[in-house]
């Protein structure tokens, strides 16, 4: 069973979320990505299925549905 990396949890719930994922020096914002929440302490987890899936359409360069421009900054 599933536990929660954070605290030990086991009972989730799927949200929907926008992410941001970065594959080799491309960062790409996917809507709508099904993430298990912890119910505890919320905890965001994503799938290994649902990170493969980010990565294939990444790499195979599926069409975005939109381009944005995201400022970036170093915190440290
Ligand atoms: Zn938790």
């Amino acid at each position: 069973m599933k536990k929660c990396d954070v605290c030990g949890n086991t009972v989730f719930h799927q949200e929907y979320m926008d992410e941001f994922f970065r594959f080799g020096g491309d960062t790409v914002l996917v809507e709508q990505v099904p993430a298990q929440v912890c119910d505890r302490c919320g905890e965001v987890t994503f799938g290994l299925e649902t990170v493969e899936k980010v990565r294939k359409m990444v790499q195979e360069h599926s069409q975005p549905t939109r381009k944005i421009e995201v400022e970036t900054f170093a915190f440290a």
